[in-house]
Formats: structure tokens, C-alpha cells, sequence
């Protein structure tokens, strides 16, 4: 048992002002304030004499507010674990009347749109509290809402942001990438056209850019995912199909899975993480 350090107090409030301060945008700049200020109080309001325990969480939330005030500064602008926003819709409800109604975009965007970022939110804290612990017992379901949520966060983000009151017209640059990939203008909004009447069930029609074939395609997602998020980049990735390991480990996948870590060519994953780092949208 000891006094807490009032060297931490102090720095806390140092932190609060900058970020205070700061410039960044509001939507990141006010949670990390919120997270500071919280943080205060409750050193504030605890007993003198501590147990070290206690004082040791205390410095480990200075750690991690330290990287979030980091990332305001640099304008590197991630979002933090679990705080998602909502973005604003770029128009009033009722802009793109007739072809949507201003009741479908209320609902849509305040109510669906919302409910993927909480579980979004929720799913994040579900698997960093996963990490602290070491305990993997549910990680099929986290990473089932992580997909579904964060699938449906993206792909709303996305959604708000390529539709105006005015519509428009595809520039010369892409517009000359979907005659080369599709043929025509044409052929291009009728295949979209049947891809997104298609898809069984509920889901989307999404025009992607291939970095692998460097052309664009049409493709389908059911619900929003299927275990992806879209609008990310792929970094690393194991092959746990059974073709990929069963004529050597038979049943033996946790086998395969840690020689696997010996063999990981850092290297090129290095170099994908530098390159997808530029690419980069509004934070939400
Ligand atoms: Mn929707």
C-alpha cells in the first residue's frame, strides 16, 4: 500500500488540456477527452493509500490514453477500440425524394445504420477484453458480430457518401476503367443491375477495384459479410482448408497453424502493411 503518485495526476491533467487544445476533429478528439476525464475522477476520488494493483491499471490506461493522444497529434486519426461513430448523413432526409424516401433514410441511417455501429463498438471491446484474459471460449461469435457490424458500419459509410440529391456522371479516368473491364457503360450498369437483383436473400451489389488483376468487377455480399468486413485490406492470411494441410497433419490443424508461424514471410506482409497504410478514408 502506497500513496498514488502525484506525478500521474499531474500528467493526466497536462493531457487533458492539450487534448483540449487540440485541432484534431471533433468525433475523435471528444471520446479520448471523455476517456481522460473519467479517468481523473476516479483518481481523484479514490482512497489515499492504494494497493499497487490498482495504481499499476491506473498507469496502464495512461499508456494507452498516451497512444490515442499520439495518433490526434500525428493526424494519423485511427479510430480508437469501441468508438465508432455514426457519421452524419451528408443531406437532409428527404433530399434524394422521389427515389428515396425521407421516412427509409430516418429509419435507415438513425436506426440500422446505428445499431452496426454500437455492435461494431461492442464486438471490438468484447475481443481486446478477450486478449487481456487470454480467453478464446467465444471467439467464433465475437468475430461473427465483428464481421457483420463492421461489414455494415463500412458499406453504410460507404453508401451515404456515393449517392446525392444531383447525381453525376463517372469522370474520364474511371470511366474509361469500366468500359475496359465491363466493355461499356452500358453492360456495366445492367450486369450491377442484375447482380443486385439477384442476391439471394438480403444484401448488396458492390463495384470493387482489384489491385491483384487491376480491373474493376461486380461482385455480391449476402447480408453485408460472410466473415469479411469490406472496405479493408488483407494483410496476412493462413489457408486452413483441409487441402492445405491434411496429407501431412491429417487432423492435426492446431499443429499446422503453429508451424505455420515459423514460416511467415514478414518481409512481404512489411511491405502490403506500408502500402495499404495510404490508403485511407474519413475516420468513423
Ligand atoms: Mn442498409
Amino acid at each position: 500500500m502506497r500513496k498514488l503518485s502525484d506525478k500521474l495526476l499531474e500528467w493526466g491533467y497536462l493531457l487533458r488540456d492539450r487534448v483540449l487544445a487540440s485541432k484534431a476533429h471533433e468525433q475523435l478528439k471528444s471520446p479520448l477527452l471523455c476517456r481522460t476525464e473519467k479517468w481523473l475522477d476516479e483518481m481523484q476520488s479514490s482512497e489515499e493509500r492504494l494497493h499497487d494493483n490498482q495504481e499499476k491499471a491506473w498507469y496502464d490506461v495512461a499508456h494507452h490514453l498516451y497512444d490515442q493522444w499520439r495518433n490526434l497529434q500525428e493526424n494519423t486519426t485511427s479510430v480508437p477500440i469501441g468508438e465508432h461513430t455514426l457519421p452524419p448523413l451528408p443531406y437532409k432526409y428527404n433530399a434524394l425524394e422521389p427515389a428515396i424516401s425521407a421516412r427509409i433514410m430516418e429509419l435507415h441511417h438513425d436506426i440500422h445504420h446505428k445499431s452496426y455501429v454500437d455492435g461494431l463498438n461492442k464486438a471490438e471491446l468484447a475481443l481486446q477484453e478477450a486478449r487481456k484474459n487470454n480467453d478464446y471460449d467465444l471467439i467464433k461469435h465475437w468475430e461473427r458480430e465483428l464481421a457483420f457490424n463492421g461489414a455494415g458500419h463500412y458499406l453504410h459509410t460507404l453508401f451515404w457518401s456515393i449517392m446525392s440529391p444531383k447525381g453525376g456522371k463517372p469522370d474520364s479516368e474511371l470511366l474509361s476503367e469500366i468500359q475496359k473491364s465491363f466493355e461499356s457503360f452500358n453492360k456495366f450498369k445492367q450486369q450491377f443491375t442484375n447482380a443486385a437483383n439477384k442476391v439471394e436473400g438480403s444484401g448488396w451489389a458492390i463495384l470493387v477495384w482489384s489491385p491483384v488483376s487491376r480491373r474493376l468487377e461486380i461482385l455480391q455480399a449476402e447480408k453485408h459479410q460472410n466473415l469479411s468486413q469490406w472496405d479493408i485490406v488483407p494483410l496476412l492470411a493462413i489457408d486452413v482448408w483441409e487441402h492445405a494441410y491434411y496429407l501431412q497433419y491429417e487432423n492435426k490443424r492446431k499443429q499446422y497453424i503453429e508451424n505455420w508461424w515459423s514460416i511467415v514471410n514478414w518481409n512481404e506482409v512489411n511491405k502490403r502493411f506500408m502500402k495499404a497504410r495510404q490508403l485511407t478514408w474519413k475516420p468513423f
